[in-house]
């Protein structure tokens, strides 16, 4: 089994279930008292979200890739940064480092890919749905069609990551918006929408729409232990 990368802590809500998720899925893949082979940096949160908000990428890719440094001296294989925002800076982190980044939105186009979707709702910060290193990775590189809500929803969608999702808050009302702006991408012709924020999955459930979702904390995972178990 090789040893997985974990870059986490943004927000560490989310890292608690990529850590849970690779556990539960090598458990169901092997048995018994098996459980995966993880070698994680947990970051302070706080500091990078600054960046983020001054546009301060350099910063955070230095700080960012001697974290990822740091995983790979740990011993392992491939990495998994636990965000979908800061894959922002995946570029500058790759030249860093000698070990393969699974880069989530590609984890997330082979699931679109595999089930003839060509056509997706994108949700997840600001940076997320407006920057173009996401959305023109599943456009260009993938052949994916991406929309997003318009600015006024982008914004709902973003405070509640932000202002409740990461600080651990889970409030029945922002779960009715965030399925009101689910409904709406997908009667302006989305097939499927992506929880393009490591933390949407622990507000919105697939069994609260008809609508198909694309849990990136899930399908990263998913990648990552079939990665762990099938290459030796
Ligand atoms: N975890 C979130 C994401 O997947 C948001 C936190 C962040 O800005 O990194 O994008």
């Amino acid at each position: 089994m090789k040893t997985i990368g974990l870059l986490g802590g943004m927000s560490w809500e989310s890292t608690a279930h990529y850590y849970s998720d690779l556990n539960e899925g090598v458990k169901k893949a092997l048995g018994g008292l098996h459980s995966a082979k993880i070698a994680m940096i947990s970051v302070d949160f706080a500091p990078i979200e600054k960046m983020q908000k001054s546009g301060d990428w350099d910063a955070s890719a230095v700080m960012l890739s001697d974290a990822a440094k740091r995983i790979e001296a740990a011993g392992a294989d491939f990495l998994l940064i636990c965000t979908n925002t800061m894959h922002i800076v995946a570029p500058q982190i790759e030249e860093n480092i000698n070990i393969p980044i699974l880069h989530i939105a590609d984890a997330t186009a082979d699931v679109i890919k595999s089930s003839n979707i060509r056509k997706v709702g994108l949700l997840g910060t600001a940076f997320t749905m407006e920057k173009d290193f996401y959305k023109g990775r599943l456009e260009s590189e993938h052949g994916i069609s991406v929309i997003t809500p318009d600015e006024v929803d982008r914004k709902i969608v973003h405070d509640v990551i932000m202002q409740e999702l990461c600080l651990g808050k889970i409030e029945d009302s922002s779960r009715k918006e965030y399925l009101r702006i689910i409904e709406s991408l997908a009667a302006s012709g989305a097939e499927a929408v992506i929880l393009g924020c490591t933390e949407i999955g622990i507000l919105v459930k697939q069994t609260d729409t008809g609508v198909p979702l694309l849990d990136t904390t899930a399908i990263h995972g998913e990648k990552a232990i079939e990665l762990a178990l099938n290459s030796g």
